[in-house]
C-alpha cells in the first residue's frame, strides 16, 4: 500500500494523471501485473542513475528484508550536476538496530546510533546508513532536542536543509523530488525547505551552509532564503568555531566565492568583527585574481590592515598549527622581494610553507604575474640548489672537527649557507672549508 501511495504521488509529479488510472487498473490484478507496471514506469519515466555496486548491494539487502532505502543528499545533487560524487549517504526505513541486524555479516560501526546512523563497510568502503528522521524541537540554535525516527521518506526529506539536498533515489522509484530540488538545480538556486527563518532559527549552521553551497556550486541564493540569512545571522554565534571554520574553508575553496563575500559580509562579521572595516574594493580585486584555495584566499582576507593580529585570528578560528604557519607566513612575507634567484633562495631558507602557494598568493596580493619567479623556483628545485642547512655539504660534526664550539657552530654554518646562496662559494666541503678561512 505504501508503494502504491508513493507511486500515486510520483505519477502526479510526473504530470501524468492518466497513468494513475492505468496504475489503479493494474493494482486490481495480481502482483505480477504490478511488477510489469513498475518495469514500464521505470523505462518510460525514470532516469536510471549509476550507483556503484558497493552501494547498491546494501540497498538491495535492505529491500530484501522489507525496508526501503534511498541514496540521498549530496550524491544525487552531484550526479545531476555531472560532478564527481564525494560519498553516498543512504537513508532507510529500517531502525538502526534493524539495519545492524540486516548487516550482521558485515563489519558495522555505530557511528551515531542516537541519530540513527550506522556505518556499514561494503567492499572495504564505509557507507553511512541513517534511519528516516524528523527533527523535534531544537535547542541552542544547533542541536535538535531529540531525534524522532519515522517510516516515511518524505518526512526525512523535509528535515533536510535545502531543496537541492533533499533529492533521493532508488532503482524502483527513480528520483523522488518532494521539494522541487531538480528545478532548483536547473535554475542554480539554493533554497531552504520550508520557512527559511524557522530553518535558520532551528540550526544556525545552515546560514553558512547556504552560502558555502552557493559558492561551491556557483549558485545564487533564493531571495527569501537570502533575506532570512541576513535577518537571522546573529544566531551564528551559537555555532562552534570548528564548524564555522569547516564551512568557511569550503566557502573559500568554492568557484563562486568572490561575488558572495560583499553581500554577506555582515554574516562573516558575526564571527570575524574585523570584516566590518575591510577595504572591500581592494580585497575583492585580489580575491578575483586568486586561485581556488582556501588558504590563499583566507590569507588575502587576513592581509587587510583590519586584521592586526593574524596568528591570534587563526588560533581563534581553531586552525591546525600547520595551517597557521602556512597562512601566517604568506602574510608575513607579503612584501619580500622575489625577482632574483638569490631573493627566492633566501625566502626558501626562512619559509616552511608551500612556495608555489606563496607565489600564487603574491600574484593575487600584488595583482601581477610572477611567471619569472615561478621559473626560477622550478629550476632551483630541479637543480637541487642549496637553501637550507640540511643541503649544505658541511655539518655540525665537521665544524667540531675543525675546532668550532658552542654558538659559533651555528653562526658560521649560517654564514656559509648565506655565502652559498649568494654564490660566493660552491657547495662542496673543500670549498666551504676554504671559504671559512677567508671569513675568520
Ligand atoms: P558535501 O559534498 O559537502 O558532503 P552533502 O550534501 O553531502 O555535501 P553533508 O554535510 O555531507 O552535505 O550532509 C549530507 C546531507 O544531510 C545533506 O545533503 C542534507 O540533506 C543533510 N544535512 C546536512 N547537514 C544538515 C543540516 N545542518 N540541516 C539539515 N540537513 C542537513
Ligand atoms: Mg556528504
Amino acid at each position: 500500500i505504501l508503494l502504491y501511495v508513493e507511486f500515486q504521488h510520483h505519477l502526479k509529479q510526473a504530470f501524468c494523471p492518466q497513468l494513475i488510472d492505468v496504475y489503479q487498473y493494474f493494482v486490481q490484478f495480481s502482483s505480477e501485473y504490478l511488477h510489469l507496471f513498475h518495469l514500464f514506469y521505470r523505462i518510460i519515466f525514470h532516469m536510471k542513475l549509476e550507483i556503484p555496486e558497493y552501494v547498491s548491494i546494501l540497498m538491495k539487502e535492505l529491500n530484501k528484508h522489507g525496508y526501503e532505502c534511498f541514496v540521498v543528499g549530496g550524491a544525487i545533487r552531484s550526479i545531476l550536476l555531472n560532478k564527481p560524487v564525494n560519498d553516498y549517504d543512504l537513508t532507510t526505513s529500517a531502525l538502526p538496530e534493524e539495519t545492524k541486524q540486516v548487516f550482521h555479516a558485515y563489519h558495522t560501526i555505530d557511528t551515531g546510533l542516537k541519530h540513527g546512523t550506522v556505518t556499514v563497510v561494503s567492499k572495504h568502503i564505509p557507507v553511512e546508513i541513517t534511519t528516516y528522521r524528523k527533527d523535534a524541537e531544537y535547542k541552542d540554535h544547533r542541536h535538535p532536542d531529540e531525534v524522532i525516527f519515522t517510516r516515511t521518506i518524505k518526512e526525512d526529506c523535509a528535515r533536510r536543509d535545502f531543496t537541492i539536498n533533499a533529492l533521493c533515489y532508488c532503482e524502483e522509484t527513480g528520483i523522488l523530488d518532494f521539494f522541487n530540488g531538480k528545478e532548483d538545480i536547473e535554475k542554480k538556486i539554493v533554497r531552504c525547505i520550508g520557512n527559511p527563518y524557522q530553518r535558520f532559527e532551528e540550526d544556525a549552521l545552515r546560514i553558512l551552509r547556504a552560502i558555502r553551497f552557493a559558492s561551491q556550486l556557483n549558485f545564487s541564493i533564493d531571495d527569501h532564503t537570502s533575506k532570512a540569512i541576513l535577518d537571522t545571522k546573529e544566531t551564528l554565534s551559537y555555532v562552534s568555531i570548528e564548524r564555522i571554520q569547516e564551512e568557511m574553508n569550503k566557502f573559500f575553496a568554492g568557484e563562486g566565492c568572490v561575488p558572495l563575500l560583499y553581500p554577506y559580509r555582515k554574516v562573516f562579521s558575526v564571527f570575524l568583527k574585523e570584516m566590518d572595516s575591510v577595504n572591500w574594493e581592494q580585497l575583492i580585486q585580489r580575491l578575483q585574481n586568486s586561485k581556488q584555495d582556501y588558504r590563499i584566499r583566507f590569507a588575502l582576507v587576513l592581509s587587510d590592515p583590519a586584521f592586526s593580529d593574524v596568528k591570534h585570528t587563526l588560533k581563534y578560528m581553531k586552525y591546525s598549527n600547520k595551517e597557521i604557519t602556512a597562512i601566517s607566513q604568506m602574510i608575513k612575507y607579503r612584501n619580500a622581494p622575489i625577482s632574483t634567484k638569490t631573493d627566492i633562495l633566501y625566502l626558501l631558507k626562512d619559509m616552511s610553507c608551500d612556495f608555489m602557494q606563496y607565489l600564487n598568493y603574491r600574484e593575487a596580493y600584488d595583482l601581477t604575474s610572477y611567471e619569472q619567479s615561478f621559473h626560477i623556483y622550478q629550476s632551483i628545485i630541479q637543480n637541487n640548489d642549496c637553501y637550507s642547512l640540511k643541503q649544505l655539504q658541511i655539518n655540525g660534526k665537521d665544524m667540531i672537527a675543525l675546532g668550532y664550539t658552542g654558538k659559533d657552530i651555528s653562526l658560521y654554518l649560517n654564514q656559509l649557507l648565506n655565502a652559498v646562496i649568494e654564490e660566493k662559494t660552491a657547495n662542496n666541503k673543500e670549498k666551504l672549508i676554504a671559504y671559512l678561512q677567508t671569513i675568520n
